[in-house]
């Protein structure tokens, strides 16, 4: 039997981070009661126009750039036709014929390193609005919110260049960090501002036609893509096996009963009867507005993470975790500046800072903590002035009272004990007093040595080098065998 593989490609949706829509001044805040973002632009009315949104279309170009597509400076919208209940003008303005972006590629970490998938294109839309389907059963009516409607989108396809359910895992991912980085969308899944539709054949592995494909909708979440892929992978595969034919249809994810359906035959591109938009004029992107569009690209979430392990010695994980979110990387840098020691700046970052974060929901940028002060931190713990323990609390401390580490060292007489010749003597007591522990290291069990280092930390607030407390204790506690 021939083995097949899939071949997948994908189109993401991703509302772009204004504050007002494509075409009107109308609020895109989410969540706001509904209908009550709406003027006649948006609500379709007869003899309005619309202006472009300049912030939109550099928003989209920032995109464009970052995904490496060739610009069409010269460019106009299209008006694509159709007749659904959310859409008020019966088209929605998109761009076929002359995409912003063409020819572009993203880079995505796979289990064996990194592959290139190409971009077919990049272009910018208007959202439609929503229709509520009324929730008891039984209900004969639907009602239409046009809050969204208007509402700037980027779309962003690629060529069919996934084989498997982790590739377009993985691409999903990466895609989302780049909108991220470059601060193009807020990618919150939940309000319906990243989306994807995916399209998927099979072919028998290691050639290069293309089979027909299905068009699967409705996919709300990364999670609901995948599920959908492994289904339909499935599904085609058993059918093919059998000797029978894929048909080129678009199917709808039931998220909840974990099955794709037939929606409809797949439409082509002349059911939308697309032509030039004839209330927009074509339109020129200056090469100096580019050109201030390509310097606010910042370096990407990958090139990022290969940095940090090239340059600051970083394990790949904790340049994962830290590249993660922009922000946090920002935070990183910040704090090498104060303090130019990368693992350890890492270590705390992730052990404490992000616990401390993720723990109360907040962003970093809102953490009581400047990267300079948690520099200062660092290198106190770094230069033996505090053990980590102690390093700890302060922390919690210049969260609380918002003082540097110095001055709270200071103030608390926290630093650590690293001189001999103050431990020997409580060392000294801590044996005496407690003849147990010492019995049992004495008769062989090496780890009685943890409740005395244990002892010596208490008699000293935590102030003494656990390190240099260990060492000194287990050389007494031997030369006492002797
Ligand atoms: P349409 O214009 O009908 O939406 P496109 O050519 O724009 O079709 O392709 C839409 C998506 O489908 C793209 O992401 C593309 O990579 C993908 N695609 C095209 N052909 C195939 C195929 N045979 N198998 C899987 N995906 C495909
Ligand atoms: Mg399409
Ligand atoms: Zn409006």
């Amino acid at each position: 039997m021939i083995e097949l593989e899939p071949v997948i490609g994908l189109e993401t949706h991703a509302e772009l981070l204004t504050e007002s829509k494509l075409w009107c001044r109308c609020s895109t805040r989410f969540g706001q009661a509904p209908n009550s973002q709406t003027c006649p632009v948006c609500l379709g009315m007869p003899g309005v126009l619309p202006v472009l949104n300049t912030h939109a279309l550099k928003l989209a170009l920032r995109a464009a750039l970052a995904l490496h597509c060739k610009i069409n400076r010269t460019t106009f919208f299209d008006r694509k036709n159709y007749y659904y209940p959310d859409l008020p003008k019966n088209y929605q303005i998109s761009q076929n014929d002359c995409n912003l972006g063409e020819g572009g590629h993203l880079d995505i970490p796979c289990e064996d390193g990194v592959r290139r998938m190409r971009i077919h294109n990049v272009h910018l839309e208007e959202d439609a609005g929503k229709n509520l389907h009324a929730e008891q059963a039984g209900a004969d009516y639907s009602l239409v919110d046009l809050n969204r409607a208007g509402t700037p989108l980027l779309e962003i396809v690629t060529e069919p260049d996934m084989h498997s359910v982790e590739e377009a895992d993985s691409f999903m991912r990466t895609l989302r960090l780049v909108l991220l980085y470059t601060q193009v969308s807020d990618c919150k899944m939940q309000e319906g501002s990243l989306r994807f539709e995916a399209s998927i054949s099979m072919r028998p592995a290691g050639t290069d036609g293309l089979g027909a494909r299905v068009e699967i909708k409705n996919l709300n979440s990364m999670r609901a893509v995948r599920g959908a892929l492994a289904y339909e992978i499935q599904r085609q595969t058993a059918v093919l096996k059998e000797g029978g034919a894929i048909a080129q249809e678009t199917r709808l994810w039931d998220e909840v009963r974990e099955r794709s359906a037939r929606m409809r035959t797949k439409e082509e591109a002349q059911d939308y009867r697309y032509f030039p938009e004839p209330d927009l004029l074509p339109f020129e992107i200056d090469r100096e507005m580019l050109e201030r569009v390509q310097a606010s690209v910042p370096e990407m979430p990958l090139e990022r993470r290969h940095r940090f392990c090239e340059g600051f010695g970083l394990s790949e994980y904790d340049a994962t975790v830290l590249t993660d979110q922009r922000e946090v990387a920002d935070y990183f840098e910040a704090a090498l500046g104060a303090h130019d020691a990368p693992k350890s700046v890492a270590n705390w970052i992730i052990n404490e800072v992000l616990r401390e974060v993720n723990d109360r929901k907040i962003s970093i940028e809102d953490f009581e903590v400047p990267p300079a002060r948690l520099a200062e931190l660092v290198r106190l713990t770094d230069d033996g002035t505090i053990n980590a323990n102690v390093a700890r609390n302060i922390m919690s401390k210049m969260v609380q009272t918002g003082k540097d580490a110095p001055a709270l060292v200071e103030e608390e007489g926290v630093e650590q004990i690293s001189d001999e010749s103050a431990l020997a003597p409580i060392i000294e007591q801590v044996i005496q007093e407690n003849p147990k522990a010492v019995q049992d290291y004495l008769s062989g069990k090496k780890q009685a040595v943890g409740p005395l280092v244990g002892q010596v930390m208490r008699a000293t607030r935590g102030r003494a080098d656990p390190k240099l407390t260990n060492r000194m204790l287990r050389a007494r506690l031997d030369q006492m065998t002797k």
